[in-house]
C-alpha cells in the first residue's frame, strides 16, 4: 500500500525556516531546518515544484522517489539511501517531519545530480539551492568493445576543447573547459570489463570525465570527431593483429601485378538492398551485373576472378572481406544500385573508402551500411564503426590513393559509355570496404528509384554495357599500375 507523503500540512504558525530555491533564475522556497550545523530541506516540497511526489515504499520505514528512469529509496532515520541499485551515503540521516521527507542539502545535492537531468548546486553561505536545467553539453558516454581494443566515446552537443591526462591508478581524465556534464547519466553507463570506474565531476568553469581502467593502457589516442560530435578514446589492444592484414600493404598485389579481382555483388538473400517502383531489387541487378562481369573476365584470362556470391544468398560483410583478404586479391569491386527519395535523382557514381565529405555521401554510406546492420547477429560489429576506422586508417590510407584512382577510371568509363548522368567520384565510409586490405571501389551503377534508370537496369543490354565498362576500366588500371 502506498501513501502519499503530505508536504503541505505545515501550519502557518509553525515558524519553519526556508531555503531559497532558484530554478532557472526564478525564486521559490522550500521548508528547511538546521540541526547541529547541518541544513536540511524538504525533498517533498522540492519535488512538488516539479509536479512529482514521493511515496511510501514501506510505510514508516522507507520512502520512494522516482524521477525519469531513476529510483531512489530513503530510509527514515538512516544515512543510507539507494539510487537504482547502488547504495549512497548521506552522512546525516534522512528525517521525517510533519509528514515530509527532509534531507541534508550538502550531501544530498551530489546524489540528486546523478538522478535528474538538471544541475543542482548548493550554496551553503546563502542557503540557496540553484537548479539549472537542460544546460548539459557533455551528455553521454558510450563504451564499446572491439576486436582490436576498446572505444570510449563522450558525446558532446557542441565542440569543446579538451585535455587528456593520466593519473595514478590507471585513470584517464578528460578535462573539458566550459563543459557541463550530465553526471548521472555518465556515471551510470554500463561499461566493459576493462573499465573499473567512470567518474564525472562538475566544476565552476569546467567538467571532468575520468575513466579508470583495470590495466595501464598500452596505447591510446583521443580525438574529437566533428561528424559524430564525440570525443573518441581508442584504447588499443597491444595483442591484436588484424588476421587478414596482407604483408605488402600499399602494393598492388603481392607480386606487383594486377591479377586477381574480387567482385562483390551487393546485398543478397534476405537483404534486398534498394527496391524500385517496379519492384526491381538491387540485390538481383548487382548479381546479374557481377555475373556478366565475371564472364567477361574469365573469357579473356587477363585476370582471375572470385565472386563473393554467385547466387541469391545473404553473405555477411565480414565474409565478403574475408574472401578477398584470404585470396590476397589485388582489387575489390563492390557493385550496388543507388536509391533516393527524390525520384528524379539519377546517374552513376563510384566511391572509394575515406571519411565522407558531404552529407549526401554520408547518407548513402549509411543506407548501404544499414542493410548490413540489420543482420547484426551474423556480423562482427567491429567493422561497423569508428574504432575500426580509427585503427584501419593506417592500413587503408595506403590504399586510398590507388582506390581513388581506380574509382576515377571506372567512373570515366561509365561517363563514356552508359549514357546516363555522371555523379562523379566521391568518398564515403562504406563498411563493406573497410575491412578489405586492397584497393577497392564501390560502384553505384544507377538509381533503381528513378523510373528511367530502373528501366535501364532491367535491360540485359544495359547491364552488359555496365559490365563491359567496368572490365575496360580494370584493363586500364592494370596497364597503368603494372607499368609502375
Ligand atoms: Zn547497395
Amino acid at each position: 500500500m502506498l501513501f502519499v507523503l503530505l508536504s503541505a500540512i505545515f501550519c502557518a504558525s509553525n515558524s519553519k525556516a526556508e531555503i531559497e530555491v532558484v530554478i532557472s533564475g526564478a525564486s521559490e522556497s522550500v521548508s528547511s531546518f538546521r540541526r547541529a550545523g547541518v541544513e536540511y530541506f524538504s525533498l517533498s516540497e522540492l519535488t512538488a515544484l516539479y509536479g512529482e511526489r514521493l511515496s511510501w515504499d514501506i510505510p514508516g520505514v522507507s520512502v520512494e522517489y522516482r524521477t525519469g528512469n531513476n529510483r531512489m529509496r530513503f530510509f527514515i532515520e538512516s544515512q543510507y539511501l539507494t539510487l537504482n541499485d547502488s547504495v549512497r551515503n548521506l552522512i546525516y540521516p534522512a528525517e521525517l517531519r510533519d509528514g515530509a521527507l527532509f534531507l541534508p542539502a550538502e550531501t544530498f545535492v551530489p546524489i540528486i545530480n546523478q538522478a535528474r537531468t538538471e544541475r543542482f548546486l548548493w550554496d551553503s553561505n546563502r542557503r540557496r539551492l540553484y537548479v539549472q536545467s537542460g544546460a548539459f553539453n557533455i551528455t553521454n558516454l558510450l563504451v564499446s568493445k572491439k576486436a582490436n581494443g576498446l572505444l570510449i566515446e563522450i558525446q558532446l552537443t557542441e565542440e569543446l576543447d579538451f585535455e587528456v591526462t593520466e593519473s595514478e591508478g590507471n585513470w584517464i581524465n578528460f578535462n573539458i573547459p566550459n563543459g557541463l556534464v550530465n553526471r548521472s547519466l555518465i556515471e551510470s553507463r554500463r561499461t566493459a570489463r576493462e573499465i573499473r570506474d567512470i567518474n564525472a565531476f562538475q566544476f565552476d568553469h569546467s567538467a571532468q570525465v575520468s575513466i579508470r581502467l583495470r590495466k595501464k593502457p598500452h596505447a591510446y589516442n583521443a580525438k574529437y570527431n566533428p561528424e559524430t560530435g564525440k570525443i573518441q578514446l581508442a584504447i588499443r589492444n597491444p595483442n591484436y593483429k588484424p588476421k587478414d592484414k596482407p604483408p605488402h600493404a600499399g602494393q598492388i598485389g603481392p607480386d606487383n601485378t594486377v591479377d586477381l579481382i574480387v567482385i562483390d555483388a551487393g546485398h543478397g538473400g534476405a537483404d534486398n538492398g534498394a527496391i524500385g517502383r517496379r519492384y526491381t531489387k538491387e540485390k538481383d541487378i548487382s548479381l546479374k551485373i557481377s555475373l556478366e562481369l565475371a564472364k567477361l573476365i574469365r573469357k579473356d584470362k587477363l585476370f582471375r576472378v572470385i565472386l563473393t556470391r554467385d547466387k541469391d544468398v545473404y553473405v555477411p560483410l565480414e565474409e565478403r572481406a574475408r574472401i578477398a583478404n584470404e585470396a590476397h586479391a589485388d582489387l575489390f569491386i563492390s557493385i550496388h544500385m543507388n536509391a533516393s527519395v527524390n525520384k528524379h535523382a539519377r546517374g552513376s557514381q563510384v566511391f572509394f573508402l575515406a571519411p565522407a565529405k558531404t552529407d549526401a555521401s554520408r547518407a548513402l554510406a549509411q543506407a548501404e551500411n544499414a542493410s548490413f546492420l540489420t543482420h547484426k547477429n551474423e556480423i562482427e560489429l567491429d567493422s561497423n564503426d569508428d574504432l575500426a576506422i580509427i585503427v584501419n586508417d593506417m592500413i587503408q590510407n595506403s590504399y586510398e590513393e590507388v582506390s581513388a584512382d581506380l574509382s576515377t577510371i571506372v567512373q570515366s568509363e561509365f561517363d563514356r559509355t552508359l549514357g546516363i548522368p555522371s555523379r562523379g567520384v566521391d568518398q564515403a565510409g562504406f563498411v563493406v570496404l573497410n575491412q578489405v586490405y586492397m584497393p577497392s571501389a564501390l560502384i553505384e551503377v544507377a538509381f533503381v528509384s528513378n523510373s528511367k534508370e530502373e528501366q535501364l537496369l532491367r535491360s540485359k543490354s544495359f547491364r552488359k554495357k555496365v559490365a563491359k565498362s567496368i572490365y575496360t576500366a580494370l584493363k586500364r588500371f592494370k596497364r597503368k599500375y603494372e607499368k609502375k
